[in-house]
């Protein structure tokens, strides 16, 4: 917050404070009546000392409660409040409800079975103590208002208390608690209560900037403080305000954005202070820059700090207010009352200085009518006020309730102005009243709830009305206020979701005031009967496409209340019947004004009177919810014994059925002849209305409810009629005539026709066949929704949340899939990672019809297909007939006479003369199939009216008349023009069911017809089918069998082939047999005795950008890996340590807790450079001719050298050098092996250490990295005795070579820039070859890279030479290569310091340069020590004159000498930092090895000053230190296999490899025992040891208070731990606030770490870091110190895990987190309860641990589009 100017004169402490003095004072104003005058006298003065003093907010809390809240509470309680307080908990009756106030973000759980309605939730600490957690439950996340709903018996079907809130205690609703109050308290708290609300209400809502309400001007003259303050606003973007603020009020960036963040968060926020000019002059800046462009400015008040100071007090006071009246139920009932109360009218208009003529009623609802003129954090604190008070209290909230649904429609106008969020305004309350049902149904009773909203609704649509009074939008027309209305179709909602269902429920009074809700819905309805029509276009396309956006939305905010009203009519027959008089007249008033004349229809011989009008140009509407609304209330007619012409329903004003069916028919003509691409030039638009026309989401209450009412109709028309009406609308009169097929005509048009007679076809399908509806067909509502699954899985197997998607929700989004799906379908899990599926059982598939109506066009012909192939493959016919339709209702039973009268029998019949035709030009085989599945459906009716005796019906003595249309079909067996299986398999199934039906029907004409009918389903081509299907499985299974033999002898012959691929490197082998030279020895790789390198022929290599076979060499032309280095903190054991002195960092000594380091990765794909160099210049060029624009946030950033792998596209930034076998580039002459013992070796060494620096100290060389050169050999051996000087000369004797080691041009140049980009990336700073650093980098990210592989191996259980993949043992080689080779090309001098200077860290020397350079034993690497060397101690004594020698490592006694001093030291190590945790020790075995390192390790720890507490036995420490120092080993081993080329020993292949300590000992020619590294070693090393362990920086090291060490083994990183319910997660992250707000601000997008497990605060403004030079959000921030840059994150409030790498990349990745089905929730929108799914977080983990991260990023950014408009470095 603001600061005041400095030296500005301030409020100072004058006053006296005495609290007895106030007290009496107070209580004396009470007595009299005016305890607010009281209070005013003193908040005048002590408000402005504690609230306008700009103390900081800790110190203004304490103030406030001394000064001002403790007084108030003490006088209330008229003594000590704590005591006060006890005694009411102990009359208390605690709420019945948990009440929990959900925060934004906490988790809030409800239980499908039990709820009353969605949202009904309980918290999570009810949900866990409460018997619906073994229900079927969803979990979600509360939007921040609301409250758990625990205990309160109406929100739950079934056990609604948890265990916490037991419903033992009986509720006595009698009595009042405000009476066991003490009386004295309850005066002193009415009047208190009534004073301090005024006051707070008063200035709150106070409207004048400089001045204060009467009573409260500060005595004194007061400072001419004033405050700038700037208010919110949903019109001006955030970056707005803050370019705004920084120019007007001269601030930071980030003072502007933490401006503009408590702006948004609290409405409004001071931003300047000073004299009233100077913020005038703010002011003024703030509103000239903020109205351009016609907008409205910010509003900015300049306040005086008086002002400011008093409303701080009270919103601190409302606060303070609810926190007492949760004190006990008592004081809250009595402080709703009062409240809500209507004062007397004086004092209130006295107090508010107003006209009594507007006062309103009561202090609440003044509360409530000032809602939108408070800003948001007021309006907060107060709707929590509501929430703990009114609320809380059963007998209030229905006060309360009633007051608000008074104040509703006025209420509602000021929100729909009003620009806050719906969250932050009182209307976010209604839901808290109106789901109650008791409550609902009362305020419908006594305060007309429905019609209020109705009603306050229809003003709101009154702005939107065209000339002719329909609802018309308009896409131009911005304003929200529509948008903000629709609230309101929510609220309508709640208040009808529970419907009354015992009769006694229903009163007059609540059956009048819901009708009159029905009736203003009617109104609703009615402005949206024919919304949006449409004419067909022709000629021209249509120029604008029209809008039709918000007719749907409407639609669909409106579906619910629809399903609900007609829910409610149903239950009682008197509004029932009022209802459906009341829409008929409706619709009466709404078709007047369309009334068409009619004219005469003849089809077949039968005329009917039918309206002219034409769907091909005449408009059209598809909006028709007043025809709806009656068809659906319709359906309930029969339960109240009514019809149609009920003598109940007759009104004056009534259409008739043919009237009725007019408008939901021509909306089905529109859509057939949009079929028959009649409406191509009507654009987007109209497809789009009618895609959501059928979608799942909108069906229900549109095209359903169209084809009941034609449903409907059918029933009540005669049947010939209502087909001629149909043909007429149709267009199809002409093409019933037989003569229409006479050839001749517009072909053109009779394609079209032919394609509308297939739909025509298909409509009536549909109305007979579609009678899965409760109240037409004799089904229930889980019959339904089972046939709707059915349907969904005859497309294909489905995962749980798609076949959830593809079924339609009730008002309480519910499917009521879960009751039936385990009926239909078998729920199939193909393994613990992927989602199951739900698979049809086959019984089922019986009930399928090709004609669902819920099909789309693709979803039919998909499942066609589907069930033909299921079909074909079990040998089965492949007609898909009609399955046997549910009975109708007695209401619809009509509807089958469709099938048998005189106009069907003609259009059969004709369609079949025009099957059976020679030629015809209108004939379909589409329309063939149709006519027959009719035929199909009257045949099952036949069967059913037999069977019941019903004579009636009586399709087959009509088929069965001479020339009928049995013998028609009859005809057609085996006719040319029927090519297609599945239409003759239909015709057979046809003939088929006629003769079963003829059975049924015993009469003499049956049995002849079933006579000739057996003649001709031809049994014969039946079994030949079956006889060809079975041939042809066996056909198929032997094929298979082959095929699989095939395969296996293929694999067998080309075994290499499956085991390389050919782009990897591949040995060429030599003819001869190797086998038998090399002797079956064990394989040591060091010192004089070590084994022979395989011999390997020259390596070929293909580049994979030219195709060329490559010889590997160092002479010839290069090849090379494409590589990718980064900075890796993936190893560290000080997560959060930063590499922050980039420059000045010294990489030599690489500290153990490998807080940083470069890693290399490779796809493993080769090529020559100058192929690369060409490919990568390439790409450079092409893409800086990009717009910069683009080149952001793509898969790879060319400004850091990135690319893709030319073969496989992984993510690339420079090339490893590929060198041939160190051991070929050795010199062919033997070097002869030199003997030497090792104390001898380290005088040596030692000496050149001490001698080289006491030489550069006597220099005073100034050098930062105190470089020492090594003096030359002949000063150290003319200081050792004769023998062993000229064995230690030997060492060093260079070869002088100028062949082999001989680099050829391109090589030096890959192997130089290979160095300088490791170097560049591995520290983040600029190239630089001369840096003695770039070498270093070389080495240290050869061991980095190779401890990160053998972490990774051993994190698996994986053998250390047998399970590493081959382009990664490619890589590993390429780069031990590159580093030991590295020597050769950089400048040689360099190479030997930095030996000196390395080897100086364990030689004891007095310089004191060197005591400050090298850090502590403990604190050293040892693999990285022994790395660099490895690499540099050949170069040691190496002749500078002498150019071309060869000093790579060769595994010789040099490298065993070191390698024996590096083990040591690292024993050292482990046995200094051992920490004995473990309690008994159990001594198994003794044992001589383990008791001599008891004893060495007990001389270690006395010499370096510890005393051990505990003392390990022998055999547990023995144990430990091998387990301890086996990392480094197998490290070890790696390196010097690739330096050496001596194979590994079998052993070390094996993944249960029990010997593996002693097999790397021998390997690396170490000591077994390891205490020898020790024992009679020599003077020289037992001192060394020793000094090293005496020396201070180790013992300082050792001191209690040192930083943290590093003990062993080392522990794998991995990623942290997470619960395995989710809930928790959600839970954890509603407690996390934002770390950057002062009041514990809710974070938005809390994102966790899953390096560090550290929670933050993303994507949000408030957390934003500058981050070398731009603004960046806390996930890439936190990455960038926490992972180098990159990051593996979960959000956990959207259920998705976010990677990120550098600044600009990064991608969204499906969370490890699963359903029951199998399916992860992304967002959380399904709610299903998610667990862990271990498999899928190992799989993250091991991502991450072998840095794939950067790789997954470019992949997933290179293949989902979305990704690359997502601005990551703001997440
Ligand atoms: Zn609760
Ligand atoms: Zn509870
Ligand atoms: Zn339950
Ligand atoms: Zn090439
Ligand atoms: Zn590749
Ligand atoms: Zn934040
Ligand atoms: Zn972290």
């Amino acid at each position: 917050m603001a600061q005041l100017p400095k030296g500005h004169p301030s409020y100072s402490v004058v006053h006296e404070f005495c609290q007895s003095d106030v007290l009496e004072h107070w209580k004396l104003c009470c007595d009299r009546g005016e305890l607010l005058d009281g209070l005013k006298r003193h908040f005048r003065v002590w408000v402005p000392l504690v609230f306008g003093n700009s103390h900081d907010s800790a110190k203004e809390e304490h103030l406030a409660e001394k000064y001002l809240f403790r007084p108030m509470t003490e006088f209330m309680c008229g003594g000590n409040p704590e005591e006060v307080f006890s005694q009411l908990k102990n009359v208390d009756t605690p709420s019945q409800i948990c009440g929990h106030v959900f925060k934004p973000g906490e988790p809030t759980y409800s239980c499908r079975d039990c709820a009353n309605d969605p949202t009904c939730v309980f918290c999570i600490d009810c949900f866990q103590n409460s018997s619906h957690k073994q229900h079927r439950y969803r979990m979600n996340t509360s939007g921040g208002n609301g409250y758990c709903d625990c205990g309160d018996t109406e929100a739950w079907k079934v056990e609604p208390f948890c265990s916490l809130h037991s419903s033992s205690m009986e509720q006595n609703d009698q009595v009042n608690p405000v009476d066991l109050l003490p009386v004295d308290l309850a005066n002193r708290a009415s009047a208190l209560f009534l004073a301090s609300l005024q006051y707070a209400i008063d200035l709150l809502m106070w409207k004048q900037c400089v001045q204060l309400p009467g009573g409260l001007d500060p005595e004194e003259t007061v400072p001419d403080i004033h405050h700038c303050m700037l208010f919110n606003d949903e019109v001006h973007s955030y970056d707005q305000v803050i370019t705004t603020l920084q120019r007007a009020v001269d601030c930071s960036q980030r003072e502007a954005i933490d401006y503009a963040t408590i702006v948004d968060r609290e409405g409004r926020s001071i931003v300047k202070s000073g004299t009233e000019q100077e913020c005038e002059k703010a002011k003024e800046i703030i509103e000239r820059n903020t109205s351009r462009h016609n907008s409205k400015p910010l509003k900015v008040l300049v306040m005086h700090n008086v002002v400011v100071a008093h409303q701080s007090f009270a919103l601190k006071l409302i606060q303070w207010l609810q926190n007492i009246i949760s004190k006990s139920d008592g004081l809250r009932r009595l402080f709703c009352l009062l409240s809500m109360n209507a004062p007397p009218k004086k004092d209130l208009c006295d107090a508010m200085e107003i006209d009594d003529v507007d006062a309103p009623a009561s202090l609440m609802e003044r509360v409530l009518l000032a809602d939108t003129q408070l800003w948001k954090v007021v309006r907060v604190k107060i709707h929590q006020l509501l929430m703990a008070g009114a609320l809380m209290d059963q007998e209030c909230k229905k006060l309360f309730a009633g007051m608000f649904t008074k104040c509703y429609e006025q209420l509602m106008k000021e929100f729909c102005l009003d620009d806050h969020d719906h969250d932050v305004s009182v209307m976010s309350l209604s839901v808290q009243m109106f789901t109650v049902p008791s409550l609902a149904r009362w305020l419908i009773t006594e305060y007309n709830l429905l019609h209020v909203i109705l009603q306050s609704f229809l003003t709101a649509c009154k702005q939107k009305k065209d000339k002719d009074g329909r609802l018309c939008f308009d896409r131009n027309d911005r304003s929200p206020s529509f948008k903000r209305a629709s609230y309101m179709l929510y609220d309508i909602k709640y208040a009808l979701l529970a419907r009354p269902v015992d009769p006694e429920d229903w009163s007059d009074a609540l059956r009048t005031n819901f009708l009159n809700g029905v009736v203003s819905l009617l109104e609703l309805l009615r402005v949206m009967q024919g919304m949006d029509g449409v004419t067909r276009q022709t000629g021209q396309h249509l120029e604008f496409e029209p809008e039709w956006e918000g007719a749907f939305n409407l639609q669909l905010k409106l579906e619910d209340t629809l399903v609900l009203f007609t829910r409610w009519c149903s239950m009682d027959k008197v509004v029932l019947i009022e209802a459906y008089k009341e829409t008929l007249e409706a619709l009466y008033h709404s078709y007047e004004t369309s009334k068409k004349e009619k004219g005469k229809c003849e089809v077949a011989g039968h005329t009917t009177k039918s309206m002219k009008y034409d769907v091909s140009n005449q408009p059209i509407s598809i909006h028709l919810p007043l025809t709806r609304f009656l068809a659906a209330l319709h359906l309930h007619l029969e339960k109240f014994d009514l019809t149609f012409h009920s003598p109940e329903l007759m009104t004056k004003k009534r259409l008739d059925p043919v009237d009725l069916l007019e408008p939901p028919l021509r909306a089905q003509v529109m859509i057939a002849q949009t079929q028959a691409g009649m409406w191509r030039r009507n654009g987007f638009a109209l497809l789009n209305q009618i895609f959501f026309y059928h979608n799942v989401r909108c069906r229900g209450e549109m095209y359903d409810r169209d084809i009941l009412m034609l449903q409907i109709v059918a029933s009540l028309l005669n049947p010939n009629d209502f087909i001629v009406h149909l043909l007429n609308k149709f267009n199809l009169l002409h093409w019933a005539k037989p003569e229409y097929d006479i050839p001749g005509g517009q072909e053109d048009s009779v394609r079209q026709t032919v394609m509308l007679a297939e739909e025509f076809l298909n409509l009536l399908i549909i109305l007979l066949e579609e009678r899965y509806i409760p109240g037409v067909g004799s089904v229930t509502q889980q019959d339904v929704i089972k046939r709707e699954i059915v349907h969904q899985l005859c497309i294909m197997p489905m995962a749980h949340s798609e076949l959830a998607k593809g079924l339609p929700v009730d008002p309480n989004s519910e499917t009521g899939m879960e009751d039936v799906v385990n009926e239909v379908a078998e729920f199939k899990k193909p393994s613990s990672t992927g989602k199951g599926k739900y698979d049809l059982k086959p019984e089922y598939y019986k009930m399928y019809c090709p004609y669902f109506y819920h099909y789309t066009k693709a979803e039919q012909s998909k499942s066609e297909e589907a069930q033909r192939k299921r079909k074909k493959q079990a040998g089965e016919s492949q007609a898909l007939p009609p399955p046997v339709p549910p009975p109708l209702t007695s209401q619809f039973a009509a509807i089958v006479n469709i099938l048998h009268c005189d106009v069907m029998f003609h259009i059969f019949k004709m369609v079949l003369t025009r099957t059976a035709a020679q030629r015809s030009r209108s004939w379909s085989e589409a329309q063939f199939e149709r006519i027959l599945y009719i035929i199909g459906i009257a045949l099952h009716e036949q069967k059913r009216a037999f069977k019941e005796g019903n004579t009636s019906y009586d399709f087959l003595t009509k088929a069965m008349k001479e020339d009928g249309l049995l013998s028609k079909l009859q005809c057609l067996v085996g006719n040319q023009n029927l090519n297609q299986d599945p239409s003759r398999d239909l015709l057979a199934w046809s003939l088929k069911q006629f003769a079963e039906v003829c059975t049924l029907k015993s009469e003499p004409v049956c049995l002849e017809t079933l006579h000739s009918l057996a003649s001709c389903t031809d049994q014969k081509t039946e079994t030949e089918r079956k006889r060809k299907a079975e041939m042809a499985a066996k056909r198929r299974a032997r094929v298979m069998a082959q095929i699989s033999k095939m395969q296996r002898n293929f694999i067998a012959e080309n075994s290499e082939l499956f085991d390389q691929t050919s782009t990897e490197l591949k040995t060429v082998t030599s003819d001869m047999d190797l086998g038998v030279m090399v002797p079956p020895t064990f394989p040591v790789a060091l010192g004089p005795h070590r084994s022979q390198a395989n011999v390997t022929g020259p390596i070929q290599a293909t580049c994979i950008l030219c195709q060329e076979e490559q010889e590997i060499s160092c002479s010839g032309k290069a090849m090379v890996l494409a590589a990718f280095v980064q900075r890796s903190t993936v190893l560290s054991q000080s997560r959060g340590k930063m590499l922050d002195k980039k420059d000045d960092y010294d990489p030599l000594f690489v500290p153990v807790d490998l807080f940083t380091g470069t890693h290399v990765s490779s796809c493993g794909h080769v090529m020559h450079h100058d192929c690369w160099q060409r490919y990568f210049d390439n790409v450079m060029n092409k893409e800086r001719r990009r717009p910069l624009r683009f080149r952001q946030s793509f898969s790879y950033d060319i400004d850091k050298m990135e690319y893709l792998c030319p073969l496989c596209e992984g993510l690339s930034n420079t090339v490893i050098p590929i060198v041939p076998s160190l051991p070929s580039l050795y010199p062919a002459g033997n070097k002869k092996e030199v003997d030497l013992r090792f104390d001898d070796w380290l005088d040596g060494i030692e000496k050149t250490v001490q001698n080289s620096i006491k030489e550069a100290q006597d220099k005073e060389s100034e050098d930062d990295f105190s470089l020492f050169q090594p003096c030359p050999i002949s000063t150290i051996t003319r200081m050792m005795a004769e023998s062993v000087a000229k064995n230690f000369q030997l060492l060093w004797e260079y070869v002088y070579d100028d062949a082999s080691g001989h680099f050829s041009e391109g090589m030096r140049e890959m192997l130089k820039k290979f160095a300088r980009d490791v170097y560049a990336f591995g520290l983040s700073v600029e190239p630089d070859d001369e840096s003695p650093r770039v070498s270093i980098l070389a080495w240290s990210t050869c061991a980095f890279t190779i401890q990160s592989v053998e972490q990774n191996l051993r994190g698996e259980g994986k053998s250390l030479f047998g399970s590493i993949p081959t382009r990664q043992a490619d890589l590993i080689g390429s780069l031990v290569r590159f580093a030991a080779v590295c020597s050769q090309v950089m400048n040689p001098d360099m190479v030997k310091q930095n030996c000196v200077r390395l080897l100086s860290a364990l030689i004891p020397c007095d310089s004191e340069k060197v005591n400050k350079g090298s850090p502590c034993l403990l604190d050293l690497d040892m693999f990285h020590f022994l790395t660099i060397v490895t690499m540099t101690l050949p170069s040691l004594y190496v002749d500078q004159q002498h150019c071309i020698v060869n000093t790579l490592p060769t595994g010789d006694l040099n490298n065993q000498h070191a390698m024996q001093l590096v083990v040591t030291a690292h024993i050292v190590q482990i046995l200094l930092t051992f920490a004995w945790d473990t309690e008994e020790s159990m001594d198994v075995e003794s044992d001589s090895e383990g008791e001599a390192l008891l004893k060495i390790y007990l001389q270690l720890q006395k010499t370096a000053g510890l005393t051990p507490e505990k003392v390990p036995s022998p055999y547990q420490l023995l144990q430990y230190v091998r387990s301890a120092v086996m990392p480094f080993l197998r490290c070890a081993a790696i390196l010097y296999f690739h330096i050496t080329g001596v194979s590994p020993p079998d052993e070390l292949h094996d993944h249960f490899c029990t010997k593996e300590y002693e097999v790397l000992c021998r390997y690396l020619s170490l000591p077994v025992n390891m205490s020898e590294l020790f024992e009679s070693v020599g003077d020289i090393t037992t001192a060394l040891i020793k000094s090293w362990c005496s020396s201070k920086s180790l013992r300082d090291r050792l001191s209690a208070n040192s930083e943290k060490i590093v003990r062993y083994p080392i522990v794998k990183n991995d990623l942290v731990p997470l619960p395995v319910d989710y809930s928790e997660l959600i839970n954890k992250v509603s407690t996390f606030t934002c770390p950057k707000s002062k009041d514990s601000d809710d974070s938005r997008a809390p994102t966790m770490c899953l390096v560090c497990g550290q929670m933050l605060c993303s994507q949000s403004y408030c957390c934003q870091k500058d981050l070398e030079g731009s603004s960046v959000g806390a996930a890439t921030e936190h990455a960038y110190f926490c992972g180098a840059g990159t990051g593996v994150f979960l959000r956990v409030r959207d259920c998705q895990i976010l990677l990120l790498a550098g600044k600009t990349k990064g991608c969204f990745l499906a969370p490890p987190y699963l359903d029951n089905y199998g399916e992860t929730d992304q967002g959380l929108r399904r709610g299903n309860p998610l667990h862990l799914c271990e498999e899928r977080y190992s799989h993250l983990k091991k991502l991450w641990f072998t840095h794939a991260i950067p790789e997954t990023i470019a992949h997933n950014l290179e293949f989902n589009s979305s990704f690359t408009t997502i601005e990551w470095q703001n997440l």
